[in-house]
């Protein structure tokens, strides 16, 4: 990891659109190859925005950071729920009175989230919101059952009436309430590491919160991505070697609350509008955020048989299960190898050439 002490140069970036509470850095780490390795960190989008990058240059490795951390304000301005004046709330706010122009983002977005609900059976919804509203998971509450009968009815992806020509949507249900949470941060990721791309970046990580995207190697090694243990703070069941790959994890331990002995998480089940229950994570290997973050959503509410089982159809894909007892599940992709000299270890070799994983190894469940 970065190396205490090497702190060159600390930047801090300063907007006056930004909120006084958001730190944003650019901090130089370990020297490589003439250059250096440097990091950003900002809270936009509810979740915590990482960069990493090689750079020779100080300026232009800072200014590439504050245009990934711009790129982030500005889709979180257009499609956070919770923002009243994005584009997002003025659909939510008058959908249902007929088309509203979103503008060509947005419609992209939508549409997308469209095909991931066809494809899925409808396990990925983002009408999930109709019901998925109504639960605040820090203030441990959740829908009274005649609100949530009303709500699951507004929850359909076939409610949604897209205008390709127009770029505009309506609502042909009056409850309808729609949130972007399953796909937005993996489309955001894509931004980030296309404008990185633009700059002339090589070697870059940008995440967001549970959503990464890596651009080539770590100068000759493969970047390094751990896979929480869901059960365990601190603890990860696999580490996944990637270089240009995208990984996405979805858990049930990022957002929850207790009741009754009961875990109530953020993933919703759009048939019943209650959480997910039967696996505890699902991480999605790709080569797209937009792709992974989708895909790590809609296999945590499709189960470990069928979701492994549409990820096995999808080249390019992988997925990591761990079920509700712990158990680890892999797709078709990521085969064992031989066991290693560590006893608690082994390791997975995939083999499907989808993306450059290298080797990855894991403690838990049987392959
Ligand atoms: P996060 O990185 O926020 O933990 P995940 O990729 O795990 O995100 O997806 C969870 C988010 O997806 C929820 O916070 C919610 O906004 C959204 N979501 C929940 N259930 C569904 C669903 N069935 N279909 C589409 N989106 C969903
Ligand atoms: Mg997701």
């Amino acid at each position: 990891m970065f190396r205490a002490g090497l702190a060159l140069v600390t930047l801090l970036i300063g907007s006056t659109s930004f909120a006084a509470m958001q730190v944003e850095t650019c901090i130089a780490g370990e020297s490589a190859a003439e250059g250096y390795w440097w990091q950003g960190a900002a809270a936009i989008m509810g979740t915590e925005i990482r960069v990493e990058l090689w750079h020779t240059d100080p300026v232009l490795a800072c200014e590439a950071v504050a245009d990934v951390m711009a790129e982030m304000h500005r889709i979180d301005e257009a499609m956070s729920p919770y923002i009243e004046t994005s584009l997002l709330s003025q659909l939510n706010a008058k959908g249902a009175d007929g088309f509203v122009d979103v503008g060509a983002e947005l419609f992209g977005l939508i549409s997308r989230s469209q095909g991931y609900a066809i494809l899925t059976g409808g396990a990925f919804d983002v009408t999930y919101a109709s019901a998925g509203r109504y639960y605040d998971y820090r203030q441990g509450q959740k829908p009274d059952p005649e609100t949530l009968r009303v709500a699951v009815e507004a929850i359909n992806y076939r409610h949604l009436e897209l205008d390709h020509r127009n770029h505009a949507v309506r609502f042909h249900h009056d409850h309808v309430y729609v949130d972007l949470g399953g796909i937005a941060k993996g489309h955001a990721v894509d931004r980030a590491i296309q404008i990185l791309g633009q700059l002339g970046v090589k070697q870059a990580m940008v995440s967001a919160g549970g959503d990464s995207r890596i651009i080539g190697d770590r100068l000759g090694e493969p970047w390094v991505v751990g896979v929480k243990d869901p059960r365990q703070a601190n603890a990860q069941i696999v580490v996944l070697p990637l270089m240009n790959a995208s990984v996405s994890t979805s858990g049930d331990y990022e957002r929850f609350f207790e009741a009754d002995g009961v875990r109530y998480h953020h993933i919703i089940d759009p048939k019943s509008g209650d959480s997910a229950r039967s696996v505890r994570s699902v991480t999605i290997i790709g080569a797209e955020a937009t792709a992974t973050d989708a895909l790590s959503t809609s296999v945590f509410v499709m189960g470990v048989n069928k979701g492994i089982a549409l990820i096995d159809r999808l080249i390019g894909i992988d997925a990591i299960v761990v079920d509700g007892a712990g158990n680890v599940h892999t797709s078709d992709g990521l085969m064992p190898m031989a066991p290693t000299n560590q006893p608690a270890n082994q390791s997975i070799n995939p083999t499907g050439n989808h993306h450059e994983v290298a080797a990855a190894s894991y403690k838990k469940g049987a392959l």
